[in-house]
């Protein structure tokens, strides 16, 4: 782990070991931290903030330590991709052309953005003179994040903090510590000074608790389920600290009747399947109109039964394992639901045959799916895919609203202005028109409702680790002289 300027062990001297899923084999053991170990983080980064060279930096002189960082993921852009997919159970094909070159993007990003950090002077015409806005480092921030994006969700988390001037605590997914902990040795060697960035691998009960309610932490920024997320909240409550959280997700994917299904059928399955549909923004409800519903669902099974499942390390593979044994087991609950409660299960449900070994399950798709089933409403975070039909398009702006969640949806039709009308009726984060799953770190990415608090990505995400300080200066010395109307006594 990175605790100020040491490669720690745990204080404990224990560890744990990290699995691969494709396998369920250990492949890297890392310490085991517990309260302790975090609260040594949190003193490092709380120095760096109140002493260190960090938040003292001009912007442009963090952006430039910050591109060097994004050269250097790009320059172990190979043995990070490989790193990324044997841990996390993505396919070394997207670890390679989306997750690595995301992870250098964004960190380029917010080194840009980081230049655009200038105070602004505000013209007061009530008192006749100037003041400035100033945007301020909010101390020092604690990033709490997932497994299934672990590069990637520790750029977002480390990338806009340090870029504004901020330090950092960073705890990882305990299934998945190892990329996080490569891209802070390589914010070391880029010239992140000590302190600014620790790493700190345990669990969330321990590390990540300590991390929310330590008071030497200004802000808790967290990915991950809805759950947790609540209980940051809470913990989070009694010492005011600013909170973002960006949590579950139950995309609908509205397909309308005049889609064209040579885009919107590739488009549904990637939206559902990608990374096994472990994503926050998976679409994992597609809503088909009554009339389209038969061809549309055949045609979709089959391209999902043709889906190639595989070890990570396989250029051949689109599915790879869940991250654990049990996600797998919680996805299984969720299959088994499905069918008790009524829906029809069309393809998949079960664990694929010839991989003993490994997290894997099927690509799933039910349909009769009612939405006040469990397997409409909760997020499964697997590869199981709920199809609803409606019959008018009040009704499908009705069921793509009907969850708690408010994260992202996609509509599909060749009707750009049809479209357009029903995406500004759901209340969602993100709305894609013919495309699913596409992020640009320009623009901002979280949660209506349950689906999070603030956003991540762009300036919108960068403003999120400021604080805004408004410096009133009376330049004219005339202003308050006349303060009550006073003589003033000799
Ligand atoms: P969690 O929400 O439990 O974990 C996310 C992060 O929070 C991890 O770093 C975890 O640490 C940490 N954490 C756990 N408990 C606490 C706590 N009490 N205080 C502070 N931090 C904590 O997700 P899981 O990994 O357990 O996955 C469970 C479900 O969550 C999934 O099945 C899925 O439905 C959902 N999920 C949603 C994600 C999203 O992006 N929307 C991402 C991941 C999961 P540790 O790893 O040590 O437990």
């Amino acid at each position: 782990m990175l605790l100020g300027d040491a490669w720690a062990t745990s204080a404990s001297g224990e560890t744990y070991d990290v699995l691969d899923p494709s396998t369920g084999g250990v492949m890297a053991t890392v310490p085991r931290a517990g309260r302790e170990d975090a609260r040594a983080a949190i003193d490092a980064a709380r120095d760096a903030f109140d002493r260190g060279p960090w938040p003292r930096m001009r912007p442009e002189e963090r952006a430039k330590v910050l591109e060097q960082l994004a050269a250097l993921v790009q320059e172990r852009a190979d043995d990070l991709a490989t790193l990324e997919a044997q841990n996390g159970g993505k396919p070394i094909r997207q670890a390679s052309f989306a997750d690595i070159p995301m992870a250098v993007e964004h960190t380029r990003h917010f080194a840009h953005l980081a230049r655009s950090l200038r105070d602004e002077v505000v013209d007061l015409p009530d008192v006749g003179i100037k003041s400035r806005v100033l945007r301020e480092p909010i101390g020092v921030c604690a990033g709490i994040i997932p497994w299934n994006y672990p590069l990637l969700m520790a750029v977002w988390k480390v990338a806009p903090a340090l870029a504004a001037g901020n330090t950092v605590v960073l705890k990882p997914a305990s299934y998945t510590p190892l990329t996080a902990l490569a891209y802070a040795r390589l914010a070391r060697e880029a010239g992140v000074p000590s302190g600014a960035l620790n790493v700190v691998t345990g669990p969330g009960p321990e590390v990540g608790e300590e991390l929310v309610t330590n008071p030497l932490v200004d802000r808790v920024a967290f990915t991950g389920s809805t759950e947790v997320g609540r209980q940051i909240m809470a913990l989070a409550a009694p010492g005011v600290k600013k909170v973002t959280l960006e949590l579950g997700g139950k995309a609908p994917m509205v397909v309308l009747d005049d889609a064209d299904p040579e885009e919107a059928l590739p488009g549904t399955l990637f939206g559902a399947f990608l990374h096994q549909g472990q994503i926050c923004l998976s679409g994992t409800r597609l809503l088909l109109p009554e009339g389209l519903h038969d061809g549309f669902l055949g045609r979709l099974v089959r391209m999902a039964e043709q889906m190639r499942l595989g070890p990570t390390s396989s250029w051949e593979t689109d599915m790879g394992p869940l991250i654990s044994e049990s996600q797998r087991e919680k996805v299984e609950g969720y299959i088994r639901k499905g069918e008790e409660e009524g829906a029809t299960l069309v393809t998949g449900g079960g664990r694929p045959e010839g991989f003993e070994r490994g997290f894997y399950v099927e690509p799933t798709i039910f349909d009769a799916v009612a939405n006040d089933m469990t397997i409409a409403q909760e997020e499964i975070f697997g590869p199981v895919l709920s199809v609803l039909t409606y019959r008018s398009e009040e009704e499908m702006v009705e069921l793509a609203n009907g969850t708690a969640y408010g994260l992202a949806a996609s509509v599909w039709s060749q009707d750009l202005r049809r479209a357009e009308r029903v995406a500004r009726g759901i209340r969602a984060g993100t709305v894609w028109v013919n495309h699913h799953h596409i992020l640009s770190c320009a623009t901002p990415h979280g949660g209506y409702k349950q689906s999070g608090v603030g956003r991540e990505l762009g300036i919108y995400g960068l403003h999120e680790y400021t604080e805004l300080k408004h410096l009133f200066l009376d330049e004219t010395g005339e202003a308050m002289k006349d303060a009550f109307g006073l003589v003033l006594p000799d």
